[in-house]
Parts: C-alpha cells; sequence; structure tokens
C-alpha cells in the first residue's frame, strides 16, 4: 500500500474493546445475538445525544435545529430525535405519520418536497404542520383544499435560490430545478398568497447537501440571508419563519475531514442582529439530516464465503447495495470510493490482508469495499461499514433479489 494515499478518517466514536467493536456499551458480537439475525444497521443514541449537544454548543442559541426524518426515518430514531431538537421537516404522508406518532407539535414540522398529492396536502393541513410550497400549481392546491376543509392552511415558500451550494454533493438549488420556487418568480407568489386565505409562515431555502467546506457554506448562509430579507419586502405578513437549509456533511471518504462548525457559527452570529432588526418576528431554523445522524450508524453484514480469484481475496457477505446503496457507490457518486470498513469482531486482527467485500447479488455494482487493507477475515466474522446512519436503508433498493429483509436498532 503507498503510505502518502489519502486515509479514512479514524473512525473513533465507537470504541474498541478486546480487538470488537462496541455499540452503546455492548460488543458488536454481543450485539448481533440481541438483534438475532445479520444483515442490520445499528444507531447509537449516544452518539445522537452528542451530535446534537455539539451543534448547541456550536451555533447561536437563537437558531431553531430540525431534524430532516428523510436522512432515517426509523421511528425509534425519530422518536428519539423529537426529544433533542425543535422540529422535524418531512417530506412524504408517510414521514408526516412517523412525525405525528413521535408526539411531536405539529407547529414545529415542515412538509417539503415536490409533487405532493393531494391526499397527502390534505393530511398536512388537517395536521396543522407548514406545507413547504413548491410551486404556485401546489399553492392552488393548498388554498383549494384548505377552503374546502374550512381550515386556513399554514405555508412557506420553498425558494430555488439564484446562487448553488458550490462543491455540494448534490446539487439541490441554483439553475433549472424541480424544487422550490425560482427567486425571480417568488414576488408573484407571495402577492398570491396575500390574495388567498393562507397563513404565510416565511421561507425555505435549501442550498445543497453533504458540505465539508466552510467557506462553501458561509457563502450559501450570506446569500441565503441576502436573497430572504429582499423576498422579504414583498411578504403577505411578518417572516415568521426563515430556514436556511442544512447541508452540513460528514467525512465519509479517504482525505475528508470533520467539517469545522466555529466559522460558521461566527458568520451566523455576525447576521443575526440584521436579521432580527429586518424581520422582527423572525425564527431562524437550520434542518439538518446527514449530520444529526450519519456518524451515529453502522451497517453490520456477516461473512458468509471467501474465495481468492486470481490472487485476489474476495470477502462474501449477506449484505450488500440492496441494504446499503451509498455505501455501494451508487447513491450520487461520481467516482466510487469506499467507506470505512473494518471487520467489527476482529478490528486489527492477526493477520491482515488486501480484500474486497462484496454481497449476494448477480451484479459487479454490489461493492461494500474495494481492495481494502482489513483484519484477515473468516466465514462468520461481521463486517462494519461506518457513517452509515444517513441515507442508508430507505436509500436502497431493497427488494432487488429478494433477499431476507435487514433489520434496524437503536442502542
Ligand atoms: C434532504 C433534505 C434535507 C437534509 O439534507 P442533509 O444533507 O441530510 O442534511 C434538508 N432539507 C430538505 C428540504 C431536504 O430535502
Amino acid at each position: 500500500m503507498n503510505a502518502a494515499r489519502p486515509s479514512h478518517w479514524p473512525m473513533s466514536q465507537f470504541p474498541v474493546i478486546d480487538d470488537c467493536l462496541h455499540i452503546g456499551g455492548i460488543s458488536l458480537i454481543q450485539l448481533a445475538a440481541r438483534v438475532g439475525q445479520t444483515p442490520f444497521y445499528a444507531y447509537d443514541r449516544r452518539l445522537l445525544d452528542e451530535r446534537v449537544a455539539l451543534l448547541r454548543d456550536w451555533l447561536p442559541s437563537v437558531i431553531e435545529l430540525h431534524y430532516a426524518v428523510k436522512a432515517n426515518p426509523m421511528p425509534a430514531v425519530v422518536r428519539h430525535m423529537a426529544s433533542l431538537v425543535d422540529g422535524l421537516d418531512v417530506a412524504s404522508l408517510g414521514e408526516l405519520t412517523v412525525a405525528l406518532d413521535a408526539g411531536v407539535d405539529p407547529a414545529e414540522i415542515s412538509f417539503a418536497g415536490p409533487g405532493k398529492r393531494p391526499p397527502e396536502l390534505t393530511a398536512a393541513i388537517a395536521a396543522g404542520v407548514t406545507i413547504n410550497l413548491e410551486s404556485a400549481g401546489e399553492l392552488e392546491t393548498v388554498a383549494r383544499l384548505g377552503h374546502e376543509q374550512g381550515r386556513q392552511p399554514r405555508v412557506a415558500v420553498r425558494v430555488n435560490p439564484d446562487f448553488e451550494l458550490k462543491t455540494s454533493g448534490m446539487k439541490m438549488g441554483g439553475g433549472p430545478k424541480p424544487f422550490g420556487v425560482d427567486a425571480e418568480q417568488v414576488p408573484a407568489l407571495l402577492r398570491r398568497i396575500g390574495e388567498l386565505d393562507l397563513d404565510f409562515q416565511g421561507f425555505h431555502i435549501f442550498g445543497g447537501s453533504q458540505n465539508l467546506r466552510p467557506e462553501a457554506l458561509i457563502d450559501a448562509h450570506d446569500r441565503t440571508f441576502e436573497l430572504a430579507l429582499r423576498l422579504a419586502m414583498d411578504a403577505p405578513a411578518p417572516v415568521r419563519t426563515l430556514n436556511i437549509g442544512g447541508g452540513f456533511g460528514i467525512p465519509y471518504f479517504p482525505g475528508d475531514a470533520p467539517l469545522d462548525l466555529e466559522p460558521i457559527a461566527a458568520n451566523l452570529e455576525r447576521w443575526l442582529p440584521q436579521v432580527k432588526e429586518q424581520l422582527t418576528a423572525v425564527q431562524v431554523v437550520i434542518e439538518l439530516g446527514r449530520y444529526l445522524v450519519g456518524e451515529a450508524g453502522i451497517y453490520v453484514a456477516e461473512v458468509v464465503d471467501r474465495k481468492v480469484s486470481r490472487g485476489h481475496a474476495f470477502l462474501v457477505t449477506n449484505g450488500g447495495l440492496h441494504h446499503h446503496l451509498a455505501a455501494s457507490g451508487n447513491f450520487g457518486q461520481v467516482v466510487r470510493k469506499n467507506y470505512p470498513v473494518v471487520v467489527g469482531n476482529r478490528v486489527v486482527g492477526t493477520e491482515r490482508e488486501v480484500a474486497s467485500v462484496v454481497g449476494p447479488l448477480c451484479t459487479p455494482l454490489d461493492l461494500l469495499a474495494d481492495r481494502m487493507e482489513l483484519a484477515k477475515a473468516e466465514v462468520g466474522d461481521l463486517i462494519v461499514v461506518f457513517q452509515s446512519g444517513a441515507y442508508g436503508l430507505t436509500a436502497s433498493p431493497s427488494r432487488f433479489l429478494s433477499h431476507p429483509a435487514c433489520a434496524e436498532v437503536l442502542v
């Protein structure tokens, strides 16, 4: 192996005792027995607590923190997150149901996403959550459905900004987009909201995802505040909510380092007095998914076969891209790179080898680790993929090849 090659950031959030990974105070071997099957995802509540506490320490205290449920909608995780954050963001009726079941105040739930169907909008209006409007057509539908119910829908405008979050893994704003209303069309939309019987809340401006560069996030925040202050001049009512999105990234790949929150927090502190002065009723919200839950989760699969093909070692596991599409490199990555992976029950091991970890699917895409240096593993060993708490199971094609379902536990 070339020593100059970038390595993965050390995954020190899970302790290693007697060469075995521990999750939530339980050894991986014991946890696998407790779950009763492999493969499974495990999420650590203590790490969720610590992550929210870290953000609360850094971010200005007047900023509200919301959890974007789509990152990990497991009901137990959502309930736990609901006890830590100030609100939830949902993107479907299914997620809305999980959020309401968790006991979250509907006033602290917002519902974003293109293509919301009438039954979803009807449910959102009946529940009293804030609907982030994604288009002029959706605005008319919401107003009509509200009228039919005799309720005044709470709405905010999701803005497709006139800028992009630079070097973001997945770009969600700037240029023509299915998300939000183009910034230049927002004044007309605001006039229309004023004509209809709607409870206007404010703006939602979300520029992108998985960003590890503070300068890029600072630049996006600067432009978001500038845009929001400009748009607010046409608002039909005082702006009560300004959701500035999220986009905070976590280190996945060799060479990635954790996001430095300090300059981001300092820039937010700098903006708040001006924002408060111009929008006296405003509550600023940051909504995060991946950053809150991503590092608290692991995916665990069991080695069912090992083979050597033309000198190359393969560990064949019972898990793969049908449970963890992102780790296989097929969920938004341009060039495939390895997630951090270890043999969880022999982290250092007695012998090391370079091996590839593959799944049981009949496709070369079913690759969890490509030629990584690992402890030499045997059949029955447990392969662990770190950084798997977000966009894991529910972002994967779990029915592909009809293998058994994956388990999930919150420890
Ligand atoms: C997906 C999404 C998020 C969460 O993004 P992360 O990168 O997971 O933090 C936040 N807000 C909206 C509107 C989203 O669609």
